[in-house]
């Protein structure tokens, strides 16, 4: 048994097998077989390590030919490697002795190995460890057969491990299939971790290297709730777990409970709390957690994933389903394209040469130099403004100049829309989001321009810190709690009251149970998360009055390091609702 420790993205606990992405996601069918199939499994050996030779003699004359016999030797070393009769022994003996299956042997071997060069840390090496899990996965595949797009085409319920997944590979993980999955990299507000919360299965991110430590259909337990993963549990730890499993499993459905309950302290303060979506049929989920509406319409992942420009009709579509949805009363804040940084699409090319995509032309940056593309979308926008509460919000504004540039866009389009005799709300609120240092230090000149804000704490951690929101090396740094994050959010609800317009939060922070009261006593009354997230946090503000919530907000704000203040707010919240802290 082993057990690794991340950064826990998605609450819940799942048990299963390990699908690892990095063998090109060759999925291990079972683990076992019966004993008395040892023959036959040996003789199926056998003919998989015979098709590799194959393989890697005719990998060997096809860059002969083509690179040089130079190049070409390194599939004849593979070959040999293959060949050496130790190596077939040592898994014939997993197979014969613990009945592991052909495909499990394999694994287990060659990470085995792989694993013992990798320690030797000499750089001379790596390419014989990567040579490993090239021979790995070529006798994986005689023996299960090509897989086509592992991640599509799952043969069974599985934990899917992997160095990285991008957002739209998260986004097309199919949760009855994917239990849970854990990456090496990837941080807090990783676009990766927030699909997570949208497919509601637990995750954990940022584990560090450990995939050489896991082989394909070894037995995994992710921990959602605590950041760890388990190898191998052994038998009393997956007893552990099954229990824990379960006590999660009935406390979500305690908290569900309060589903049509207003999110009120008991002195009577109303909070309105809102569901983050990426897909329309994510509407349904905010219906299933009692939101308030929609408060961060994620309308980027309508353009990942495929290779041309959703059509003004498609958006529509797509913006009055959400809004038809979630019903005419309620908000709906569709934010423009927010691509770029973690998000790429196909137009990425075009801009992949920048060096650091995060700072480079990204969000409202690039709508400006697209305006074909922008104007695009605020069509389908305000036609969709029609049928409910649509309000539109502009996202990584950094100026004033940018802010105003955008609205002028936006009223040529309504311009566009009049002389056409098309109908939209005239009135449409107009918000931005405040997710860059700058714009939160001008809050209160933006404040005089627009009918709402909403702070992204996910992009304004990461730019006031300087810490990448998706890289697990500097998740110590990239934290809410940091005081410095905190004065800007502080300062972002002032200005919005200066000028008496509506600010909700709409990062991951404001799902976590930990910031609730703090950021009920800052004064701010609307929260956008996670719909997964949103019976938890009612249930804190269900509990407090609005005195308590003040108190913990001045003392939170008197601390000088973002570890003071996490630990202050941990006990605070574990006063309130202990079940949500873990550690
Ligand atoms: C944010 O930055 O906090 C935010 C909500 O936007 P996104 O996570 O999509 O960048
Ligand atoms: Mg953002």
């Amino acid at each position: 048994m082993e057990i690794k420790r991340g950064i826990p993205v998605s609450p819940g606990v799942a048990i299963g097998t390990a699908l690892i992405v990095e063998t090109e996601g060759i999925q291990i069918p079972r683990r076992f077989i019966d004993k008395a199939r040892a023959n036959e499994e040996i003789e199926r050996l056998h003919q998989a390590f015979k098709d590799a030779v194959a393989d890697a003699h005719a990998n060997q004359q096809a860059i002969n030919e083509k690179l040089g016999k130079q190049y070409g030797a390194i599939f004849a070393a593979h070959a040999l490697l293959i060949e050496d009769p130790d190596l077939i022994r040592e898994i014939e003996l997993l197979i014969t002795q613990k009945s592991f299956s052909a495909e499990y042997a394999v694994s287990r071997t060659m990470r085995r190995h792989a694993k013992a060069l990798a320690a030797l840390n000499q750089p001379m090496f790596s390419t014989r460890t990567a040579d490993l899990y090239d021979i790995e996965k070529s006798i994986l595949s005689h023996l299960v057969g090509q897989p086509g797009n592992p991640l599509q085409n799952l043969q069974g319920p599985a934990i899917v491990l992997a160095h990285d997944l991008t957002p739209s590979e998260t986004a097309n993980l199919d949760p009855k299939m994917v239990y849970a999955f854990a990456t090496e990299a990837g941080g807090k507000a990783s676009h990766t971790a927030i699909m997570a919360g949208v497919l509601e299965i637990p995750a954990v991110v940022g584990l560090g290297r450990f995939l050489m430590d896991v082989s394909g259909g070894d037995e995994i337990i992710v921990d959602g709730n605590r950041g760890v993963i388990i190898v191998n549990p052994d038998e009393e730890t997956r007893e552990r777990y099954l229990v824990l499993q379960r006590q999660f499993g009935s406390f979500a459905k305690r908290l569900n409970e309060l589903r049509d309950l207003p999110a009120e302290t008991t002195d009577g303060i109303r909070a309105v709390l809102l569901g983050n979506i990426e897909f329309p049929t994510e509407s349904a989920h905010c219906g299933e957690r009692g939101a308030d509406g929609v408060g961060l319409y994620r309308t980027e992942f309508l353009y990942l994933n495929r290779t041309t420009d959703p059509n003004e009709s498609e958006q529509y579509e797509a913006y009055t389903s959400v809004v038809r949805a979630i019903g005419p009363n309620k908000p709906v804040v569709i934010r423009t394209l927010d691509l770029g940084a973690d998000k790429l699409f196909h137009l990425a090319d075009q801009y992949l040469n920048e060096k650091n995509p995060s700072l480079g032309v990204r969000s409202v940056r690039l709508c400006l130099r697209n305006l074909v593309l922008f104007k695009t979308q605020l069509r389908a926008i305000l036609r969709a403004s029609c049928h409910g509460d649509v309000r539109i919000m502009f996202p990584m504004v950094s100026t004033l100049m940018e802010l105003r540039q955008c609205k002028m866009i936006l009223a040529d389009v309504k311009e566009e829309l009049e002389e056409e005799g098309i109908a939209f709300n005239r009135k449409i609120p107009i918000g931005t989001m405040v997710e860059v240092p700058s714009a939160a230090l001008m809050a209160e000149e933006m404040a005089k321009e627009v009918n709402f804000f909403s702070i992204g704490t996910n992009d304004l951690i990461q730019y006031t810190l300087a810490a990448d929101r998706t890289n697990e090396h500097v998740a110590l740094l990239y934290s809410a709690g940091d005081p410095a994050v905190l004065r800007l959010i502080d300062r972002v609800i002032r200005a919005a009251a200066t000028q008496n317009i509506e600010v909700c939060v709409c990062g991951e922070m404001s799902g976590d149970p930990l910031y609730a009261m703090l950021l009920l006593g800052l004064g701010l009354r609307q929260l956008s998360m996670t719909p997964q997230n949103i019976p938890e946090i009612k249930k804190i503000i269900r509990s407090i009055t609005i005195e308590e919530a003040k108190v913990v907000a001045q003392e939170a704000m008197r601390f000088d390091t973002a570890r003071d203040v996490n630990n202050y707010l941990r006990e605070q919240t574990r006063r309130v609702l202990p079940e949500v802290v873990v550690n």
